[in-house]
């Protein structure tokens, strides 16, 4: 022992790592060249030879030493271990004694050409035990180089690493099946960072990629979903609850009809595999986004939606044009039946005065009892109005229906139309047939005033706002207008400027008025426009005494 209790390395082995030193294998770490040099400059061996050895025994990894023919001379217990073979089962066979004879003969000739460059060999290959079952065995395989630089043996180092191959193997398949499946699925498929980078994506979002241009899919689906959850999204973030088609509509920037999709996430936390992470363990958040297109089915649905509308629309005209009919022609016997009523009570004020006058008192009196009886068969064969139940009625949705109603007729009149609905207006309670019929009649008017023969302007404009816990409805004609005189006298029962030919009897505006009355509104003929007609409907959030009872708190955004 030295005084400083180091072995003083041997004059021969000095001499050894000397050689080694002038051309250290490749692969031999900066840190450890640097401590033989020490040691053979310093004379002084940091440590006992026999600690190598026994190093080498008790090492997990399975060691062998071969001759330059591959003649196994040494191999240590954990090379029993891996292979099955006992160390004097082997010492004196070739290594090759392990070969499966699966492996390429490429994978050897590399093997010896780096061996004959004096340099290690590091790969994998196909083994087999003493009991002639397969394994895979990561190997290195390196020269040793005696002092002057000639090979002298080989060192094999190796461990079984069947498992994590299969293992990974098994990562790689499910990874790949996975890929493919996700791939070729009708539907959109994302998996999203915490940042919302796109980690993975499938075909159909790259189709949906193509269609937006430059825009990121999943920055619009992203930002569609938020508007439309709200709330609901980050919460549901924070405790990693997902959303189950939730559908979302979105407009492409440049053209093209708004597109819609019913969206699913599932949140998920992984671990970060960093080394940085082993011990304190890091979660990344992902969100796994399926999108189901459903365009064609909303436009389907909407198509459906509007027939049906277009039905009761057509119908409820019918029962009001019945009820107009019903109620002039009552209003117009009416008449007749007061003048019948009043000869009568002349002449019974006259008394009786002869045959003739108490037989044409008779007549006069037979005629007011069945001119009665009419007016009653009359008024009785009125429809009634449904008794329409109060609901929260979203005005721009249905501005919009009854607009959309009418296209077709604004079309072939060549009509345009300017429609300014307020982002988000609040949903007031109404009743939505009611209200509907009522836009419808104003909407119809307009076009009426604007079809007229030779008249070349044909805007409408219609917008929504709210003022003063109303929300006000504008209805703009490019018509001929209504003149000043007639601004009230519009609203009186039977008036009408479409003369005889018009169509109605002259209860359209009655009806709306009834209806604006039913909602506690107001509405009037802006006496400021002379260039059209402008009308102005306001309508209560709060409800009038008839809708009152509804919430009004909803709010509906289109
Ligand atoms: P072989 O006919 O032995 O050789 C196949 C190819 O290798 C031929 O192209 C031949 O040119 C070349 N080759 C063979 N021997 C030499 C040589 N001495 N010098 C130059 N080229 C040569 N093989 C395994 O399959 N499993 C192991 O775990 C394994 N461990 C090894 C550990 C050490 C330390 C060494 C030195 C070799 C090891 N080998 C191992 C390689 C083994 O020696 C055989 O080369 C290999 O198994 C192929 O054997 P073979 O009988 O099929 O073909």
């Amino acid at each position: 022992m030295s005084e400083r209790g180091y072995e003083v390395i041997p004059g021969d082995l000095a001499e050894a790592l000397q050689a080694f030193l002038t051309s250290p294998p490749e692969g031999i770490p900066e840190d450890m060249i640097e401590a033989f040099s020490d040691a053979v400059r310093t004379g002084r061996c940091m440590l006992p030879p026999r600690l190598f050895f026994e190093a080498v025994e008790q090492s997990s990894v399975a060691i062998s030493i071969t001759d330059l023919k591959a003649n196994i001379l040494y191999a240590n217990p954990a090379f029993g271990r891996v292979t099955g073979y006992a160390p004097e089962d082997v010492i004196g066979s070739n290594e090759s004694i392990l070969s499966d004879k699966t492996t390429p003969d490429i994978v050897y000739e590399t093997l010896w050409g780096r061996l004959r460059q004096q340099k290690p060999w590091s790969g994998v290959l196909v083994n087999r035990r003493k009991d002639g079952t397969r394994y895979l065995a990561d190997i290195t395989i390196a020269p040793v180089v005696d002092a002057a630089g000639k090979t002298t043996h080989y060192l094999g180092m190796h461990r079984d690493v069947t498992a994590v191959h299969r293992l990974e193997q098994e990562v790689r398949n499910q990874k790949r099946l996975i890929e493919s499946v996700v791939d070729v699925a009708p539907v959109v498929i994302a998996l999203l960072d915490d940042l919302g980078h796109v980690v993975l994506s499938n075909q159909a979002y790259q189709r949906l990629a193509g269609d937006l241009r430059d825009r990121e899919p999943a920055a619009v689906l992203l930002s569609a979903l938020k508007a439309s959850m709200g709330e609901a999204f980050i919460k549901g973030r924070e405790c990693g609850r997902g959303f189950v088609d939730h559908e979302i509509r979105f407009d492409p920037e440049l053209s093209g009809e708004p597109r819609c999709f019913a969206c699913s996430g599932t949140w998920f936390q992984e671990r970060n595999g960093n080394a940085d992470n082993f011990f304190e363990s890091r979660e990344e958040c992902y969100l796994l986004l399926v999108a189901k297109e459903i365009t064609e089915f909303k436009r389907q649905q909407e198509e459906i939606r509007m027939n049906a509308l277009r039905a009761l629309l057509a119908e409820q005209e019918l029962v009001q044009g019945l009820r107009e009919a019903l109620a002039g022609a009552a209003y117009k016997m009416q008449e007749p039946v007061n003048l019948i009523a009043a000869a009568a009570s002349m002449q019974a004020r006259r008394g009786s005065a002869g045959d003739d006058l108490d037989s044409m008192h008779g007549v006069l009196k037979q005629a007011l009892d069945t001119g009665r009886q009419a007016l009653e068969i009359l008024r009785a064969s009125m429809p009634g109005e449904l008794d329409e139940p109060v609901s929260s009625v979203n005005l721009n949705q249905l501005l919009r229906d009854v607009l959309a109603i009418s296209t077709h007729r604004m079309l072939a009149a060549g009509m345009v139309v300017d429609w300014r609905p307020e982002e988000h207006l609040r949903a007031l309670p109404g009743r939505q047939g009611r209200l509907r019929g009522m836009f419808k009649q104003l909407i119809d008017n307009a076009m009426d005033a604007m079809d007229a023969p030779g008249w070349s302007r044909r805007e409408l404009c219609v917008a929504t706002k709210t003022e003063d816990g109303s929300i006000t409805v504008i209805i703009e004609d490019s018509g001929p207008g209504i003149p000043d005189a007639l601004r009230l006298k519009v609203f009186e029962p039977f008036f009408t400027t479409k003369g005889a030919t018009g169509g109605r009897a002259g209860m359209g505006l009655p009806m709306v008025q009834d209806v604006v009355n039913q909602h506690a509104g107001t509405i009037e003929i802006d006496a400021e426009t002379h260039d059209g007609c402008r009308i102005i409907i306001r309508l209560p959030l709060a409800g009038g005494s008839e809708t009152g009872r509804m919430a009004t708190d909803q709010n509906m955004s289109l």
